[in-house]
């Protein structure tokens, strides 16, 4: 599992609460739909990147407990898959922030199929 985004969480927390208050500060006579604006936009952000960082670690502990059990076979021919580069997808998430998820995906060494896990 990997846990080196702990301390950039901590970071992103810590932009959002002092980006907010600062705000704050910069509009004191905002409206609760203002404020709900701003707040939103931060945690957005931080909501993307929070996302971003827990699905590429369950893609590292995926690819560690296939290291350690079975690797996949083909389902064509029945060879064992051979885990090949990762493909990065871009998707977009709420108050549009860009996500880039990063995958590993098997091969076919016999057939030449390749096989993306389900998700
Ligand atoms: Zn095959």
């Amino acid at each position: 599992m990997r846990t080196d985004f702990d301390a950039q969480w901590d970071e992103l927390a810590e932009e959002v609460l002092s980006g907010m208050k600062a705000w704050r500060l910069q509009h004191p006579k905002a409206t609760l739909r203002q404020i709900e604006a701003a707040l939103d936009e931060r945690l957005g952000k931080m909501r993307a990147r929070m996302l971003q960082d827990a699905a590429l670690a369950s893609a590292a502990a995926d690819l560690k407990a296939a290291q350690v059990t079975e690797r996949p076979v083909c389902s064509e021919c029945g060879s064992q898959l051979v885990e090949r580069t990762v493909a990065a997808r871009e998707l977009i998430t709420q108050h549009n922030q860009a996500l880039k998820l990063v995958r590993s995906y098997g091969v076919c060494p016999t057939c030449g199929a390749g096989f993306f896990p389900p998700g």
